[in-house]
Order: structure tokens, then sequence, then C-alpha cells
């Protein structure tokens, strides 16, 4: 059976295509960001963490982020700060962590050398 009119997403879903935009929104953060460029991404973490539709993922998340206040000074320091945000969510569904020594490898520049 196709679908090619598609389907809700269910959380396993959802949360795929979420981690795929936030790392791909970190991977494309500046090095330099400016006060202005981190008061957005700090706002952006907070409205997403009230918005985002599946209502306990929303609140561990926003509990998180009061927990670990985002780390917006740099690109690589903020693509870690939502690779260990990732990984508290997956301990907490018993996945295995990721070595967030190569998000960069993983979400902007690959793995071929
Ligand atoms: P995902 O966890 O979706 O990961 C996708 C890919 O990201 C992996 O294949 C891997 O290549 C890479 N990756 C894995 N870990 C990391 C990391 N730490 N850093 C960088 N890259 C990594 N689901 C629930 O059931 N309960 C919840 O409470 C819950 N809370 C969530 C909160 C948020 C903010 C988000 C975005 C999602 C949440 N989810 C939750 C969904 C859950 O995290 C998974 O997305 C879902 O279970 C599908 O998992 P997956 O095994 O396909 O891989």
């Amino acid at each position: 059976k196709t679908h090619s009119k598609g389907e809700p997403l269910d959380v396993e879903a959802l949360g795929r295509s979420s981690w795929n935009l936030l790392h791909t929104i970190s991977a494309n953060y500046p090095d330099k960001p400016s006060n202005q460029q981190q008061s957005e991404m700090r706002q952006f973490l907070q409205l997403f963490s009230h918005i985002y539709p599946c209502s306990w993922c929303a609140s561990d998340f926003e509990k998180y982020l009061k927990d670990h206040s985002p780390k917006l000074g740099s690109r690589d320091e903020f693509g870690r700060w939502m690779c260990e945000a990732h990984n508290e969510v997956n301990s907490k569904l018993n996945k295995e962590t990721f070595d967030c020594n190569f998000w960069q490898k993983r979400w902007k520049d690959g793995w071929n050398d």
C-alpha cells in the first residue's frame, strides 16, 4: 500500500525529524554569533520547548533547558550542548548515547575525509 498522501507523524518519526532539524540548525550556527543571534536562539529553544507537539517530551525538554542553560557562545559549544541534550533523551529511552566529539562529522562535515 502506498501513502502518497502521507500520514500524521508518531512520536518516533516526529523525534527523528526534529533532531534532524535541531542538529542541522546547530551545524549552521555561526562560529562567532552576535548577541542578537545568541538571544534569538535562546528564545527559539524556549518557544520550541513550549510548542513541541509531544507534551511529555516538551515538558522534559523545558526542564532540561532550565537545568542546563544553552551554551551559545560558538557553533562547537552549541552543537555539543545539543548533542548532550539528545543524549539525555537517549538515556531516558535506553538508547545508545552518541560520542559528542563526533557531532560535527555527523551533522556538518560528513564522515569522509
Ligand atoms: P533519534 O534519537 O531520533 O536520532 C536520530 C539520529 O541522530 C541517530 O540515528 C544518530 O545518527 C543521531 N544521534 C543520536 N544521538 C545523538 C546525539 N546525542 N547527538 C547527535 N546526534 C545524535 N521520545 C520519547 O519516546 N519520549 C520522550 O520523552 C522524547 N522526548 C524528546 C524530546 C525532544 C526535544 C525530541 C526532539 C525528541 C524526543 N523524543 C522522545 C523522540 C526520541 O528522541 C527519538 O527521536 C525517537 O525515539 C526516534 O529515535 P531514533 O532511534 O530513530 O533516533
